[in-house]
């Protein structure tokens, strides 16, 4: 080996032991072998402290991980990125945000260290032909993305880049710029949308947070009406939630923890299945039901 290779072996594997990142990003841009199609997921995330706490729902963000073939890296859209026009962040080594208030110290302790990927979102941003995305320097990884992602990846070795929510556009526009990115389901990415379908924080029953499967009677009407659209493949519907009467109005109270969803949808192709999983109701106005795609 030349001694200038030698070195160059050397300051490699001593940024990939520090965890720089640069392991990761170069397995992103140069494996150019091809993976078998990634599947799609909708993750209802529930509360931050799922990050630190082990629950039933904690056990299912495990489980489908393991259920998974390795990404080669992570695309996330979160509830908790609402930007005017499209975003997607671009650095190499995203921070987490803790982006919540009032929680135990241990909490804001947290830090997910998973790479980002210029590369990936560079791709990303030129499958997008319906609107100007821009590259975003400034964000890094919500709790709508790493409270959920580390329990799938624990050692924070998949790059992980985030999408944002345009909360100016319709839900028919999410959808649409979400089959755009159809093409990266064959590249290995895994498409990750976090949210809660029925998400109505004013109405919560503090007191039932511990009770199993706690409903409100439209939060249950709410979910079943939801269910089976999605098991069913029938997106219009829920496209179109706010028609849908007043169960589905007070469950999506605001668009931006049902929009996820509208993006894994928009994603799922012919023959595809819809499988739920997390499939409970939680402190009367939420729900934590999940959906894998494949
Ligand atoms: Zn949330």
């Amino acid at each position: 080996m030349k001694r200038s290779d030698f070195l160059k072996s050397m300051l490699l594997a001593s940024l990939a032991t520090k965890g720089m990142g640069l392991k990761a990003l170069d397995h992103w841009s140069k494996t150019a072998t091809p993976t078998a199609k990634m599947p799609v997921l909708f993750l209802g995330h529930g509360s931050p402290m799922n990050a630190i706490e082990e629950n039933e729902f904690v056990a299912g963000f495990r489980n489908i991980g393991k259920q998974i073939s390795s990404p080669r890296a992570i695309l996330c859209i979160s509830a908790h990125w609402e930007t005017k026009g499209t975003r997607i962040t671009a650095m190499e080594h995203p921070r987490t945000i803790h982006d919540f208030g009032g929680f135990p110290e241990a909490l804001y302790q947290q830090q997910y260290p998973a790479p980002g990927s210029p590369q990936l979102a560079k791709e990303t941003a030129g499958l997008i032909t319906s609107a100007p995305v821009e590259m975003d320097h400034d964000w890094g990884l919500d709790h709508g993305a790493w409270t959920v992602i580390k329990h799938m990846y624990p050692n924070a070795n998949v790059p992980v880049i985030q999408m944002s929510l345009d909360y100016t556009k319709p839900p028919q526009y999410h959808y649409e710029l979400a089959q755009q990115l159809a093409a990266l389901r064959n590249k290995g990415v895994l498409i990750v949308g976090s949210g809660n379908m029925v998400h109505n924080l004013r109405l919560v029953a503090w007191d039932k947070l511990q009770a199993d499967n706690y409903g409100y009677d439209w939060t249950l009407e709410a979910r079943e009406f939801m269910n089976n659209c999605i098991v069913s493949g029938s997106h219009d519907p829920l496209i179109h939630y706010a028609r849908q009467g007043t169960a589905l109005q007070k469950a999506i109270p605001t668009p931006e923890h049902f929009l996820p969803l509208l993006y894994v949808l928009a994603l799922q192709e012919k023959g595809e299945q819809a499988e739920l999983f997390n499939d409970k109701a939680l402190g009367g106005s939420l729900t934590m039901t999940s959906v894998s795609i494949s």
